[in-house]
């Protein structure tokens, strides 16, 4: 957390275990990132109050070879019950950025309240979403 009237910036740095950003030190990795943002001129060396460096083992998930065929299989067994919306990267099994991921959240809570207001009888053209009237 940073304190009050502060804030904290995250970066993150790609790597494999084991190689050379893995085995950089903390001070190194620290160092490098906070030149790079000044040299973006993001922020003041100045500003600078403190530095932590988190290392994350697999924080990438990866898709298994043959994975398709498990994946048909869920969405097969899945798709008989009308009343659950997978959503997210999880949910779906995509490969999809957060913007993507909450767009899927949105369209779902869209499609729920849509059944609803029909399910009440009560469906307004005001309250269709774009492209979902029928
Ligand atoms: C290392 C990394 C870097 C990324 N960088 C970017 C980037 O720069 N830009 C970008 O747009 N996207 C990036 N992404 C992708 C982005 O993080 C995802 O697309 C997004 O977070 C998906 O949101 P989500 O809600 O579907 O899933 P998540 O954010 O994974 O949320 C799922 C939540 O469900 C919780 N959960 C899981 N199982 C259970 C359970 N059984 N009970 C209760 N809770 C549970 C988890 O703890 C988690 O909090 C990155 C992903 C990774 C892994």
């Amino acid at each position: 957390m940073a304190p009050p009237g502060k804030t904290l910036i995250v970066t993150e740095h790609f790597c494999f275990r084991g190689d050379a950003t893995w085995k950089a030190s903390d001070e190194e990795l620290s160092e490098s990132t906070v030149a790079s943002l000044v040299n973006l001129r993001l922020i003041n060396r100045h500003e600078v109050l403190n530095r932590v460096v988190v290392r994350i083992p697999c924080a990438y998930p990866l898709f298994e070879v043959g994975y398709a065929e498990h994946y048909r299989t869920i969405c097969g067994y899945l798709s008989r019950y009308r009343n659950l919306h997978p959503i997210g990267r999880g949910g779906l099994f995509k490969y999809c950025n957060m913007d993507h991921a909450i767009e899927s959240g949105i369209t779902a809570a869209e499609e729920i309240l849509l059944k609803n207001v029909r399910s009440a009888g009560i469906f307004d053209d005001r309250l269709a979403p774009t492209g979902t009237h029928s």
